[in-house]
């Protein structure tokens, strides 16, 4: 599974911002097990989907 997700998408996410997942576009990323602040990894809410995102938590957003 490719986990390796668009800085731009990494940054929509982390913003809280309702993001369509890439690979499905039916659903969209939510936190895993935490609250966007402190969550490293993400989810798509579509059932039928498993894709996810990791994000490196030293990654920066200004
Ligand atoms: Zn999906």
């Amino acid at each position: 599974m490719d986990i390796t997700a668009p800085i731009d998408l990494i940054e929509k996410i982390v913003q809280g911002k309702k993001t369509d997942c890439r690979k499905c576009s039916n659903g969209y990323y939510v936190p895993y097990n935490a609250s966007v602040e402190n969550a490293h990894s993400f989810y798509c809410s579509n059932p039928k989907c498993s894709d996810c995102i990791i994000i490196d938590p030293i990654i920066n957003i200004e």
